[in-house]
């Protein structure tokens, strides 16, 4: 049943804009899923989509991505969608690399980019 699946969004600041578009765009195929995500990007996707069921954790850079770390291991979280920037330094890039890891670990389905985030959301609800 889609509705029991967890679905967990993060961007960095250059890719928020990319995030609340990928959200809008893809509002349907959501509505079913409960959403996880870090502070800002949760307050982003809400804004862009205020029906959608997000809950919102820390921002990534006071422990958010550790947070969805840890629901990935206990088994709460079903897709990773991480828009990454890669041209910024961060001050939590270690949080970062933890992140992917435990996500390649578990073996969450896990985009990293655009073009990969709009392959696996068409397989949401199938
Ligand atoms: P934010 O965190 O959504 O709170 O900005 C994302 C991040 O930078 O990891």
């Amino acid at each position: 049943m889609a509705g029991s699946k967890c679905i967990a969004l993060i961007a960095h600041d250059q890719k928020k804009d990319a995030m609340a578009e990928f959200a809008r765009s893809h509002q349907a195929a959501l509505a079913d899923w409960k959403i996880v995500a870090t502070g800002t990007t949760g307050g982003r996707v809400l804004d862009a989509c205020p029906d959608l069921k997000v809950t919102r954790l820390k921002s990534g850079p006071l422990g958010g991505d550790q947070q969805i770390g840890a629901l990935i291991a206990t088994g709460e979280i079903d897709m990773l969608i991480f828009f990454i920037d890669p041209l910024t330094p961060l001050p939590h890039d270690v949080d970062v690399k933890a992140l992917t890891r435990l996500a390649v670990l578990y073996d969450i389905p896990m985009a990293l980019n655009e073009s990969t985030a709009e392959r696996l959301i068409k397989t949401l609800n199938h």
